[in-house]
């Protein structure tokens, strides 16, 4: 009688072992809402600077502006996630949290790591930086050629480095910056697929991502992002993006120095 009720017992046990080894196996919570329908905002910045003579407000914003809106968006529960992260919710078939947003910088000024470099430790955010890989430590010469912006210095690798180790991603904003749709289409082919595998090569860390300069694309330069290998490439058109949005064409919202608060808040929230 004692043996049957050991025998029970033990029974028992195995039994609930099984439903408990069953729930295990199902299929861990996901964070995503509406099937990927979440619209995400991918900011744009270009230099984060106190210095007038470092350009105008198109594309430069005080330090205390960015770190307003930072400060911002950490009150408010927004959390950063890369563009990897990103693709990998979408791959998916989901979309990340509500309150997710993508910072990306353009150009790599070295202004990125004297001053908002420390903005994004202090509130935990990371951030996407596109390089021009062959002036690299030197400076923004497409500009200076142009003279559209003034002279202004870029990351250094050992600047790069440091921020790689914190968790900023580097992709790329080609070789030279060059307006990829009125240049020879084999330079472009170059631009785009060379500056890849030089960053890759040069950072350890894949490239998978691209930004036209100047916004600049068309669906032949897509193609060619697409053949080099890119998962994706960024647009400066204005707008957020969902699942469904053309992956070579990605939006972005723009910030300029003059862009205030409420203004800020209108972009990112609405
Ligand atoms: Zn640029």
């Amino acid at each position: 009688m004692a043996l049957r009720k050991v025998l029970w017992a033990a029974l028992l046990i195995v039994i609930s072992g099984l439903a408990l080894a069953k729930t295990a196996e199902a299929p861990a919570p996901v964070f995503s809402t509406a099937m990927g329908k979440e619209k995400i905002p991918i900011l744009m910045y270009h230099k984060v600077s106190p210095y007038i003579h470092h350009g105008g407000i198109g594309l430069r914003v005080t330090p205390d502006n960015f770190e307003c809106q930072m400060k911002y968006l950490y009150e408010r529960g927004y959390k950063t996630i890369t563009l990897n992260q990103l693709f990998d919710f979408w791959d998916r078939g989901e979309s990340p949290p509500p309150r997710t947003f993508i910072l990306t910088l353009d150009d790599g000024y070295e202004d990125n790591y004297l001053f908002a470099f420390p903005i994004l430790k202090k509130y935990g955010f990371t951030a996407t930086v596109f390089l021009v890989y062959d002036h690299i430590g030197g400076y923004n010469v497409w500009d200076i050629r142009r003279e559209t912006q003034p002279h202004i210095k870029l990351l250094s690798w050992q600047q790069i480095k440091e921020m790689q180790a914190y968790g900023i991603s580097f992709q790329s904003h080609t070789l030279s910056h060059p307006s990829l749709t009125t240049v020879d289409p084999q330079i472009a082919e170059t631009e785009i697929r060379l500056s890849k595998i030089q960053l890759e090569q040069a950072l350890g860390a894949p490239v998978n991502f691209l930004a036209y300069p100047y916004g600049r694309s068309n669906k032949n330069i897509e193609k060619m992002a697409r053949a080099a290998g890119y998962k994706a490439a960024l647009s400066t058109a204005f707008g957020k993006n969902d699942i469904n949005t053309n992956r070579f064409r990605l939006k972005r919202l723009g910030i300029r120095g003059n862009t205030d608060l409420d203004d800020f808040a209108r972009l990112v929230e609405r």
